[in-house]
């Protein structure tokens, strides 16, 4: 499957499994792991000798809320991913801080064509310091994704919960995967039945602390508390949550 390291930047704030929202970011610790693990994505950037400190986080998700509010303009007219819906950057901030990145490294178009192979357009970006090299391909990749045909298929899943952004494999995928979709059901179905039956369904919630732990912080997910199922639904869900999380 291919990979984008836009999506992937974007991706770094996640449902957590328990109805929250995780940062992959939060922490110098976590930049240094999220690098690690796409040193072969990060093209022409010296991400070995990076040194990962706060300058440097707070660079990475400066450039992230960027590329997020951008995400939210390009699934309109779907509803963008309820993680920051309430405090993304305008639209102008945004473009500034990704052509700002972008331009910090100039890059020269070269052409690769090897015997038996096809012709291929390659960048050799300038030499400058590693976090600015760094910066610079995540601004260059969110330009090729967002100008690209790729921006047609991106969606903000819309299962309870979840807060990812996700390309659409097919005409109608609402989820970002089989499980977000099978908790999209499991609540509409509570709903329904909560609908059908209002004051069993409100004696039920009130005893499944479980499940509404998950809305403990609806404000941070901005998911309300009627889209979270009862304690058994919530408990089954919950291990197959931490695999979402995850590419
Ligand atoms: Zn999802």
């Amino acid at each position: 499957m291919e990979r984008y390291l836009a999506l992937e930047l974007a991706g770094t704030i996640r449902h957590d499994g328990n109805g929250g929202v995780a940062d992959d970011l939060s922490d110098v610790a976590g930049l240094d792991a999220w690098i690690a693990e796409r040193v072969a994505l990060l093209d022409g950037v010296d991400a070995r000798s990076l040194v990962a400190d706060e300058a440097a986080r707070a660079a990475v998700v400066a450039l992230r809320a960027a590329v997020r509010a951008l995400f939210a303009r390009a699934v309109r007219p779907g509803p963008p991913s309820p993680a920051d819906a309430h405090r993304l950057l305008p639209v102008e901030e945004a473009l500034r801080r990704i052509n700002a990145a972008a331009a910090a490294q100039p890059v020269t178009p070269w052409l690769d064509w090897p015997e038996a192979l096809p012709p291929a357009r390659r960048l050799a970006p300038s030499p400058v310091d590693p976090l600015t090299g760094l910066t610079a391909a995540l601004a260059r990749d969110a330009v090729d994704f967002l100008a690209g045909p790729l921006r047609e298929r991106l969606r903000a899943c819309t299962a309870p919960r979840c807060v990812r952004y996700f390309l659409q494999e097919h005409g109608r995928q609402e989820f970002c995967k089989a499980s977000c979709g099978n908790r999209a059901r499991a609540a509409r179905h509570y709903r329904r039945h909560r609908a059908a039956q209002p004051s069993q369904a409100a004696s039920g919630s009130a005893q499944s602390s479980h499940g509404v732990s998950g809305s403990a912080q609806p404000s941070q997910a901005a998911i309300s508390a009627s889209d979270t199922p009862p304690a058994t639904v919530e408990s089954t869900t919950a291990s197959r949550a931490n695999d979402s999380a995850r590419p």
